[in-house]
Parts: C-alpha cells; structure tokens; sequence
C-alpha cells in the first residue's frame, strides 16, 4: 500500500492531516495482514488504528468492545463520515429481526466496514454461523485488557474470544489494543489470544506536563483541600473520594468556604448528575467533587488540577484519574492525600470476594503504598509499573513531583503517614 494512499485516506475519511504517535505503523501493520498489539494512553487514538484500515480493505473488520454506548458512540460518528449508512453496524441483543436481517444484508453487499459487537453476542451460534461465510478483514479487540484478571476490568467473556474468532476464520487478523500497560496483563493478553507473534507497538505513558504529589492525609485534610483550591481559584479541578458519603460532605465544605463547587456520584439521579457535568464542563462550577463514576467520556482539555481525597485501589486507575488532568498540555497538578487507614479500609472493603480476587486485589494495593511511600522520582515508579524504563535526570518532566523537588527521606515519609 502506498504511503500517499494511506494519508490520502486519513484526509478522506477524517478530515486529519496527520497521524498522531505511533498511529501510521499500527495502520500499515494491519494493512499488512499482521497481527497487531497496541498499547496507547487513553486519549491516544486508538480506535483510528483500527477504523482506518477497516475503511480502506475490502471486508468487514469485527470490533469487539465491551460497552454497548461507546459502541454507539463510534458507530454514529464513523456514520456521520460518510454517506453510507451502513458504514458501520452494532450487532448486539438489543436489535429486531428486521434490524438483524439489514445488518447481514450491508456486510454480505460488502457495504459495512465495521461492526461492533459485544463479546457475549459473538458468542451466539446464528451469528458465528453467518460471520463463518462472511469476508472478514481482520478482528480488532478493544479495551483488550478485559482478558486479563490482573487488569482493573476483567470480563470473564473476553477468555472465550479466541475460540470464536477461530471458528469465524482461522487466519483472520487479530488487533488487541488497551491502555493497560502492566507487562502482566499484556503477557495475558497475548497468551490468550495466541498471538505472541503480533507486532507490537507501546507509546510511552510519561505525561511530562503532570506533577506529582503524596501528602499524608491528617484530620485537616478538609482545609488542606480547601487552602489548595483557593490557591487555584478559577482554575478547573476534579477532586475523587472513595465513598458518595464523602463526596457530599466535601462539596458542602467547599461550598461553604465560597469555592464553586458540585458532587457526582452514582446515587444522584440521571438528571441531577448530567446538570453537574454541564456546570463543570461550561464553568459555570470550578470544581467537580466525585466519585469514579465520574470521568469515563468526560474530555475537558484544561482540567488543572486532579486531587484523591482517598488513594485509589491501583496505580493504573490512579493513572487513569490523574490523567485527566491537563489534557491540553498546560498545567496539571495532582494532589493525592494518602493514609495507611485508608488502604486498610480498601482491604476490608473486598474481603467479601473470592480469594483468588482478593489476592489479586491487594497486590495491586501494595503497589499503590509503595508509590506513596516511595522516595524516588514518581514519575519513574509510574512509568516502571507499566514496563517503561524511565530515566528522571534526563526524561521529560524529570523534576515534576514532590520526591523530586523537595527530596525527603522515606522513613519521614512514614512517619507522616501514620499521624
Ligand atoms: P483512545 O481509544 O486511545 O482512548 P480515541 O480513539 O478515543 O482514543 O481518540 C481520542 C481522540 O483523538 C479523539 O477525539 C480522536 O478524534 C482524536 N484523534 C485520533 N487520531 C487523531 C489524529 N490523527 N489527528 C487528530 N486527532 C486525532
Ligand atoms: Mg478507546
């Protein structure tokens, strides 16, 4: 495939002129009928790797995703490119016969050049059945760390995937991707769909613009917090606690104290939680007080700083939740109040749960004490948890956290943990 075709296509079909990180390889790997493995940040543009060769082949690809509304989500916008409705399809349980029967007839015209199924509709014999006699450019399985036990959103559906997508064609292309960069679960990933021969393709996860910091978390947390924001008035900012309890009683205190401030959480109603969102999102409020119900699709660019009243229960989700945080390069300060009580009450909160889940689960805590507790660069404790050699003399935003700037000895560290 020529080269000028592929951004000849990139122009045509999304209106961009280039390709963003490691995008361009990961294209023309699945053009060339590889089997392809990408490890992105979130926001780093995966889904074109996949949705651009599907555009450009001849064929359906199958995108397997674990959640019907994203599905949704891309298959109106890849309908919203072109003139073809039947571009791209979701083929999930919610559809009628009549819906059924269009779907199958635009991906055996050749018409569809994506559908997006959930992986326990894949599952189902009529649609193996028919997918079997189908042309099939390749399968891409998003959020591939589903797969994994050792990711933060095992799905037990995910480990029949490769069964399936042998019995669909057994030289159909496979495309993992995730934003999950532990090398555990990439292991797992690649053993489980059998393909440790895939190209692989990893962008780096530094996020230079990010400064890190761990304060022990005392009773005067509240007026930590409140002292913080005040000295980022006008600034946006997202504050995370673990409980819906907290929640309300941190946005109180923040409202009291004159800060524009709003909760969101899973127990506020529909309604009440999309006009908190807007606030935030058009600054009408500076300050979004939430559980981690909050953020999935939330894309503000210019969020400056990220606080976790509580240490969340792994480094990748406090990598997600601080991540969202300066998204458009500027600014991001991320503030974590850290107390050893706190990762006791995480513990307590899973011995309900199988053992094997458990034991998993409290690994993942440890790495979570160890990164508060750390002495050395957060930045490098970060990028070595997701496998990337990071050196903080040299690297991009070497000198952005706490440890860097302000070198303490660990045992004072402790120490302050345990007031
Ligand atoms: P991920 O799945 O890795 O989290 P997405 O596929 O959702 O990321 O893409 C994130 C954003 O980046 C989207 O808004 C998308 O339109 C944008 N994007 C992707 N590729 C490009 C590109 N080559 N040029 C400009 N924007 C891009
Ligand atoms: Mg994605």
């Amino acid at each position: 495939m020529a080269e000028i075709d592929i951004y000849a296509a990139l122009k045509k079909y999304f209106g961009f002129t280039r390709f963003k990180g490691l995008q361009e390889e990961v294209v023309k790997s699945i053009l060339g009928g590889h089997n392809t493995f990408v490890v992105m940040p979130t926001g780093g543009g995966k889904s074109l790797c996949y949705q651009l060769p599907a555009l450009m082949q001849d064929g359906t690809a199958i995108v397997v995703s674990p959640l019907i509304a994203l599905m949704k989500n891309q298959v109106d916008a890849l309908r919203s490119l072109s003139s073809e409705e039947g571009i791209a399809h979701v083929l999930n349980s919610s559809l009628n016969k009549t819906e059924v029967k269009k779907v199958k007839s635009d991906i055996a015209s050749g018409v569809t050049k994506l559908l997006y199924v959930a992986p326990e509709s894949l599952t189902k014999e009529e649609y193996v059945d028919f997918l079997q006699t189908q042309k099939i450019s390749f399968m891409a399985i998003d959020e591939a760390h589903c797969i994994s036990e050792w990711g933060h959103d095992f799905r037990p559906e995910y480990r029949n995937l490769k069964s399936i997508i042998q019995r669909i064609g057994s030289d159909i292309p496979i495309i993992g991707l995730t934003a999950t960069a532990t090398p555990k679960v990439q292991e797992d990933i690649l053993k489980n769909l059998n393909m440790q021969d895939a190209h692989t393709f990893k962008a780096s996860f530094n996020r230079p613009n990010l400064y890190y910091e761990i304060r022990p978390k005392t009773k005067n947390v509240d007026s930590d917090i409140i002292r913080f924001v005040k000295q980022n008035e006008g600034k946006s900012g997202i504050i995370y606690c673990l409980s819906r309890k907290r929640v309300e009683e941190l946005a109180q205190a923040l409202q009291v104290n004159g800060i524009k401030a709003v909760p969101y959480h899973a127990g506020l109603d529909g309604k009440t939680r999309v006009k908190h969102q807007d606030m935030f999102l058009m600054e009408d409020v500076d300050v979004v007080v939430a559980t981690i119900a909050f953020g999935m699709g939330i894309d503000k660019p210019d969020v400056r700083f990220v606080i976790h009243n509580d240490m969340p229960k792994s480094i990748e989700s406090y990598y997600q939740e601080t991540g969202r945080a300066g998204r458009d390069g500027g600014e991001g300060h991320c503030l974590a109040f850290y107390s050893y009580k706190d990762i006791e009450k995480l513990e307590k909160f899973m011995s309900g749960k199988p053992v094997a889940e458990q034991e998993i689960g409290h690994a993942l805590l440890q790495e979570v004490v160890a990164f508060a507790e750390t002495s050395i660069s957060r930045r490098k404790f970060i990028l070595h948890y997701f496998g990337e050699e990071f050196d903080n003399e040299t690297g991009e935003g070497g000198m952005m956290d706490d440890n860097m700037r302000h070198p303490k000895k660990k045992h004072e560290a402790k120490d302050d943990a345990k007031q």
